[in-house]
């Protein structure tokens, strides 16, 4: 049966490669039940490869004699892709929605500290109606020395301010063996940055078939957090938010920077909904406010921030948590600004 379709591969054979080498490719392809279609050019011969994506992927064509480069055509991402799913998707968190044209509002403590100082930031959050409640019990911390979070008591407490306000939960797993744990409590799976290319474990929330929230790692390019949500789409779990929270660059005045850009491509390149988190981003509780002004202007489905009553005493990321006292203010902002741009609070 003849393989039709586009060609996913163009496999560009070196100046000096023998007719020999260009039939052992076409041959290889032909094995693997591919079709290769061959273009003499004036300097190079050119192979156009079509047949499944996955077949395709695991030939290991650069390592052919003769071969120069093999260029995929198409994005590597699929199943994440605009192409795939021409409409933007709707996330429901039992009953909160994220996307085409709701709007998340998520914020809570960055870490869960005590009891007190989680529900205290939750009744503020919540009486502003944010949709969503965030907060950290397993903390990825850069220094083994820093306090690490409560673990399975933090998501206990956070379970105790979700039923009381009434909020879906988001928080963060970072190792595979508390899976279990952590979908008992969350509603939504937060994949911390740092975590955002451990590919088992994004698999895992895959299967685990709850919500998930991937943040972009600091150093990853918009492909690689389109490749880490296809993992966890490719295990059947279609329930995807993206999160863009700032990325490494030479400019030391912020912690990140955020790249606003992100929004608009993301948006053009997948269905799933795209949030910011301007918090980490910025590091400073004074940028917050403009740079999730500048997320929702751009086209963001939605923004997580970092609230604590007191953050002079937090344990945690201090310096750019917001005020219970000031997150009235900032939730009014980032109302005003979401119904601007036509989205409703999800
Ligand atoms: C967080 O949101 O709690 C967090 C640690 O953020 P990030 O993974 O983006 O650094
Ligand atoms: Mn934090």
């Amino acid at each position: 049966m003849a393989v039709t379709g586009s060609p996913e591969l163009l496999i560009v054979m070196s100046a000096h490669a023998t007719p020999d080498q260009i039939e052992d490719v076409v041959a290889r392809l032909d094995e693997a039940g591919c079709a290769a279609y061959v273009t003499e050019g004036k300097d190079a011969t050119v192979i156009g490869a079509i047949g499944e994506r996955e077949l395709l992927a695991a030939l290991p064509l650069e390592g052919f004699p003769g071969v120069e480069q093999v260029l995929p055509i198409l994005k590597p991402y699929k199943l994440v892709s605009r192409e795939i799913s021409p409409d933007p998707s709707v996330i429901d968190v039992r009953g909160r929605r994220i996307g085409h044209g709701w709007f998340g509002f998520i914020a809570g403590p960055c870490t869960v500290e005590t009891r007190a100082q989680t529900l205290e930031t939750a009744r503020v959050v919540a009486a502003e109606g944010v949709t969503m409640l965030r907060g950290g019990a397993f903390k990825p911390r850069t220094s083994p020395y820093a306090f690490q979070g409560l673990g399975l008591e933090g998501l206990k407490i956070l379970a105790e301010a979700r039923d009381e306000t009434g909020l879906p939960l988001v928080t963060e797993l970072m190792d595979p063996r508390d899976v279990d744990a952590v979908v008992e409590y969350a509603d939504v799976i937060q994949i911390g940055a740092r975590n955002m290319q451990n590919f088992n474990l994004l698999s895992e929330v895959g299967r685990a078939g709850k919500p998930v929230l991937i943040k972009r790692g600091p150093s990853a390019s918009i492909e690689e957090l389109l490749m880490a949500a296809e993992y966890v789409v490719k295990e059947g779990n279609t329930q995807v938010i993206l999160c863009e929270r700032g990325i490494k660059t030479f400019e030391r005045s912020t912690r990140y920077t955020l790249d606003i850009s992100a929004i608009p491509v993301l948006k053009h390149e997948t269905h799933l909904p795209v949030i910011v988190d301007p918090s980490h981003a910025a590091g400073k509780r004074d940028l917050v406010l403009p740079l999730a002004r500048a997320a929702v202007a751009a086209g963001a489905d939605g923004v997580i921030v970092e609230v604590h009553p007191r953050p002079e005493e937090a344990l945690c990321d201090g310096p750019q948590l917001i005020p219970t006292a000031e997150f009235g203010e900032f939730a009014g902002e980032i109302r005003a600004l979401a119904s601007l741009m036509g989205k409703t609070i999800g």
